[in-house]
């Protein structure tokens, strides 16, 4: 029990953001924008003249993703 002698702690909480400069985002963003382009490489453009791999059973793995980004197939 505080005493009229002893004032209220309030603790408030300090949350320190880091700063984060583009030099240090640019490497994941490049990542991401390589990963990205692959991935829709795979989706949209993996079938016959431009198939790296012979077969369809990466065109068939990606096949719902096509209909849903509005890529041609069928
Ligand atoms: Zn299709």
């Amino acid at each position: 029990m505080a005493t009229s002698n002893t004032p209220a702690v309030h603790a408030t909480p300090e949350v320190v953001v880091p700063a984060i400069s583009g030099r240090q985002v640019l490497p994941w963003l490049l990542l991401l924008a390589l990963v990205a382009v692959i991935a829709v490489y795979f989706v949209g453009a993996e079938q016959g003249a431009t198939s790296l791999f012979s077969g369809t059973a990466i065109h068939e793995w990606t096949h719902d993703g096509r209909h849903l980004l509005g890529f041609p197939c069928h």
